[in-house]
């Protein structure tokens, strides 16, 4: 289960902190040392961690019957591991959040669970696919609980089956798979052992390690104390700000000593979408390639709308003959002007019933006498097209008239065909937003990412009426939101080319 399971200041080694540990020794010194640095949690990353839990519990089904050792009792990971010895002496067969400690590292599985006088440990993941990093945290764990646990004889990961399809009701055994890690993690002993003496030596020296920035701040994961390591460097002209670039190519340059865009020589730089971003930075100005966007806008054809299509991706199936992780559409908003007034219009799926048909119907009727439909970033959109196309056949024809009237306003955007200082490297709707309308409010708005959309819409699952009615609004001015600029952004690259 994928969740916050460090207690900070604890003097335990956690599998979150040793994960730290292994991208960066500062960041694993700061977070058990200086947890005050850290930066706050995104929204949208707690709706992730959240939903790691959600299918950890859920999992919980695949051994019914298994007695939870956080239950009831305040967070308190060395009590987790009494509790957890208690179980196992008791006879208990199947123990959840099984928590064990070994030569002050910490780990707590998802499930433990005794099989013909045998032990086997199983971690959830809220993923379709196994990750190298995954590997790794199974095989740390690994490395704790058969050194308190030798009767331990197999360790798991559980994923989700992408090729589930869900019946009447849930079959559990078939929507997860399991993937033991067990000859990765006895072929890693020796590294954790080592590994975790240079963690511990660190912590010693009390003295925070002198790490440069570098790609290993995103990878495996973004990490926590960029607010507090790039707190000088994040400023919009330095080069490590540059869009289009991979993080490599940014600190290539960032390592000669090319620290702000303006010092970039732009006889070296080759790709137009990064020289347009430097140049934009020497003269302060947009930079607008007319003729190209004059080509791009000669295809749209009036009358014309904008539209916006918002899906959910339940990881655990919601609806008869879906898949983990399917994109189901809920939400679609669309504006177009008649005689100089903007007109939006939205539809809005409730999350109790399957109404995808009632979706496409509603879609293709509202858009049927528009010459032109624009996006931005047509991609998802197109997706979900295609699928309601294969699971409506009758609508494919309809669907493929749709489609050809798509104009995607982030083409001229992404080959670099306008660019303006204040994107910051940025080549995203929200980014436009105040260029093309600086009152949008898209700041002010309680959703702010597609993400939360998603997780806000699977919330309504647990609210009254009164509360879905108000989340339902929220996500109508989100998707209304995207669909104007969208439908803005046409008319500000009319007026470029007046
Ligand atoms: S921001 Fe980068 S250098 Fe700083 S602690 Fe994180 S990973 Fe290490």
């Amino acid at each position: 289960m994928e969740q916050h399971d460090e207690v900070f200041m604890s003097f335990l080694i956690s599998k979150s902190a040793f994960i730290k540990a292994e991208q960066c020794i500062k960041h694993f010194f700061l977070y058990k040392n200086h947890p005050y640095l850290r930066d706050s949690i995104s929204r949208d990353k707690q709706f992730i961690f959240k939903r790691g839990t959600d299918v950890g519990i859920y999992a919980q089904q695949l051994f019914p019957g298994g007695m939870d050792v956080t239950e009831g009792e305040k967070r308190d990971q060395e009590l987790f591991a009494q509790k957890t010895k208690q179980l196992i002496e008791q006879g208990v067969k199947t123990i959840y959040e099984a928590t064990f400690i070994y030569d002050d590292l910490l780990v707590m599985v998802d499930i433990l669970h005794l099989h013909e006088g045998e032990w086997k440990a199983y971690e959830v993941k809220s993923s379709l696919k196994i990750t190298d990093t995954y590997v790794k945290d199974a095989c740390f764990q690994y490395y704790v609980i058969k050194n308190c646990l030798p009767n331990l004889v197999d360790f798991s990961l559980l994923t989700l089956n992408p090729k589930y399809l869900k019946e009447e009701n849930i079959e559990i055994d078939k929507l997860f798979k399991t993937t033991s890690i067990l000859k990765d993690a006895i072929n890693n002993n020796d590294y954790f052992s080592h590994k975790i003496a240079l963690a511990k030596l660190s912590l010693e020296q009390n003295k925070i390690p002198d790490i440069k920035i570098g790609t290993h701040c995103f990878q495996p994961y973004e990490c926590d104390f960029l607010g507090s390591c790039w707190k000088n460097i994040k400023e919009p002209n330095s080069v490590l700000m540059l869009g289009k670039l991979t993080k490599q190519a940014m600190f290539d340059l960032y390592d000669q000593g090319i620290r702000q865009i303006d010092d970039i020589d732009l006889n070296y730089v080759q790709h137009k979408e990064v020289k347009i971003q430097v140049k934009a930075v020497i003269e302060q100005k947009e930079q607008l390639f007319k003729d190209e966007i004059k080509q791009f806008m000669s295809a749209i054809k009036l009358p014309v709308c904008s539209l916006d299509i918002e899906v959910w991706q339940p990881a655990i199936p919601y609806y008869t003959g879906t898949r983990p992780f399917q994109q189901i559409p809920f939400l679609f908003s669309m504006i177009h002007e008649e005689q100089g007034k903007i007109n939006q219009y939205s539809y809005f799926k409730p999350i109790e019933e399957d109404l995808r048909k009632e979706f496409l119907e509603r879609i293709l009727f509202m858009t049927k006498d528009f010459q032109t439909i624009l996006m931005f970033d047509k991609s998802l959109e197109e997706t979900v097209l295609n699928q309601l196309a294969e699971l409506y056949p009758e609508y494919k024809h309809d669907i493929m008239q749709l489609k050809h009237k798509i104009i995607d306003l982030a083409e001229p955007i992404k080959k670099g065909n306008y660019y303006h200082p204040a994107m910051q490297g940025n080549f995203t709707l929200k980014s436009l937003a105040p260029l093309v309308n600086q009152e949008s409010g898209f700041n002010d708005l309680d959703i702010q990412s597609g993400i939360s959309a998603m997780y806000i819409y699977e919330s309504l699952l647990e609210k009254n009426a009164i509360e879905a009615e108000q989340i339902k609004q929220q996500l109508i001015d989100y998707c209304e939101m995207d669909a104007l600029i969208t439908y803005q952004l046409m008319t500000f690259f009319n007026h470029k080319l007046d």
